[in-house]
């Protein structure tokens, strides 16, 4: 007997999945849309046949170069040129593009340790261990940090990863509002006075998961404020620095460095490559024993492959860059440019009175589109414009809160960015979406 496909695939249910399954998956323009280029400034968008709303996405064999304002090329090293380049591209000759083998057998390279070195010097921290995907990076690691028994108190708004590595983990889960000290602080300390008649913590220990930029808001951490309320209730903190690394802090040192936070002070530090870094795999930054711990027990090193050689080099180079040490102000340069760049872009899109979410500094710029129909109007229209913008709605966000979420780029210019802004202001009248 054929088996039905409902009964393998999650269909039908409910509102969530139908929206998500029609607006993200059969709109073939706005999403999925492949790509013929690096995903730097301007990338090459794969033109599809205009009546083709099917699975297949049958593409006229051409493409469009669109300025790309959606890629999180934070620092211009997906560019691809230069050392960069060249380094990767040597590595891949000396080591080949795969490992086949995870960390723990035969996959420990030379590229590793000399990566997880410069990382630990990085973040600030005594040590480090690199893995091959970010997003494994939370969900395989939090895992091996926490179990039954354990609290992970996690900021309403944290990333799938940390959500799915916090539910594998077996810990008790508690959620505080976006962002807010004052919620958190309910959150813990109704967590150390349970249990109190005999005296005693309710839970072996306390975790508070949190990001430095969250993606979807462009909002940062109160990092200082986490630190003060983990030390009053002896719990430790995890952050989560994808979307900061390399992009805040004077010297893209991330959130810890642009609130002048200790990183002794943070516990355990993650983060990405695909960002900043222009690469990919992710990364755990904690004292040694955590890193030893973590080396043994965590999924990542013994049952996934490793980084790949010309990956991690790509990432020893844009790293060495950002911090200086190839005797070039390169880093310093890209750094300070893509606040400066973020800063003017949002500044400009107030002045036109769009609503723009999120922090001053923050590279993310999400503009309020708030009806769900306009989201992918906004889209299109910037498309005529050869503009590439991510555009998001429910349930990724409320359902009247869907978004354009731009991410500015060091390698974006004034010029580049003056036209998106002239586009936006057009489209933004078009679309009614200002105050
Ligand atoms: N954490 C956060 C906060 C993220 O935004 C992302 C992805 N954007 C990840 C983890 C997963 O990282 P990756 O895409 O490198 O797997």
């Amino acid at each position: 007997e054929v088996t039905k496909k409902e009964d393998w695939f999650k269909m039908n249910r409910g509102f969530e999945t139908f929206f998500a399954r029609n607006m993200y998956r059969r709109v073939r323009d706005c999403w999925n849309r492949p790509i013929a280029s690096t995903p730097g400034a301007y990338t090459e968008l794969v033109d599809r046949v205009s009546d083709d709303y099917n699975w297949t996405f049958r593409h006229t064999g051409g493409s469009t170069n669109c300025l790309n304002l959606g890629s999180y090329n934070y620092l211009g090293f997906a560019e691809n040129t230069g050392p960069c380049a060249d380094a990767a591209h040597q590595s891949t000759l000396d080591y080949g593009a795969g490992t086949c083998s995870p960390a723990r057998e035969l996959g420990t390279l030379d590229v590793h340790k000399k990566l997880e070195a410069l990382v630990a010097r990085f973040v600030g921290k005594p040590a480090a261990l690199v893995f091959g995907m970010g997003f494994a990076t939370n969900s395989m690691n939090i895992p091996a940090l926490m179990g039954k028994g354990d609290l992970l108190i996690s900021d309403q708004l944290n990333h799938a990863s940390l959500v799915t590595g916090a539910k594998l983990s077996g810990a008790t889960v508690r959620v505080f509002k976006h962002n807010n000290m004052k919620s958190l602080e309910n959150v813990l300390r109704r967590a150390v006075t349970e249990g109190q008649p005999r005296r005693l913590r309710a839970w072996r220990k306390i975790l508070i998961v949190v990001e430095g930029v969250y993606s979807m808001e462009g909002s940062v951490c109160k990092l200082a404020e986490i630190v003060r309320l983990k030390k009053k209730y002896k719990a430790y903190v995890y952050l989560d620095e994808a979307h900061s690394i390399g992009a805040m802090g004077p010297t893209g040192r991330g959130v810890s460095e642009y609130w002048g936070v200790d990183p002794a002070d943070i516990d355990i530090m993650m983060g990405t490559f695909t960002k900043s870094f222009g690469a990919a795999g992710g990364y755990i930054a904690a004292n040694q024993d955590v890193i030893n711990y973590l080396r043994g027990a965590s999924h990542s090193t013994t049952y996934a492959a490793s980084v790949p050689a010309p990956v991690a080099q790509q990432i020893i180079t844009s790293m060495t860059i950002i911090m200086g040490d190839d005797g070039t102000k390169e880093g310093e340069k890209r750094v300070a440019q893509l606040l400066d760049n973020s800063r003017y872009f949002r500044q400009r899109l107030t002045e036109m009175n769009f609503i723009v979410y999120g922090n001053e500094d923050s590279p993310v710029v999400p503009i309020l589109l708030y009806e769900p129909g306009k989201v992918t109007s906004f889209s299109r229209e910037l498309l005529k414009k050869k503009i590439a913008v991510v555009v998001v709605g429910f349930p990724a966000t409320s359902i009247v809160e869907a978004r354009a979420r731009i991410c500015l780029s060091a390698s974006h210019t004034r010029d580049m960015l003056d036209y998106a802004l002239k586009e936006i202001n057009e489209v933004g009248d078009l679309l009614l979406l200002k105050k």
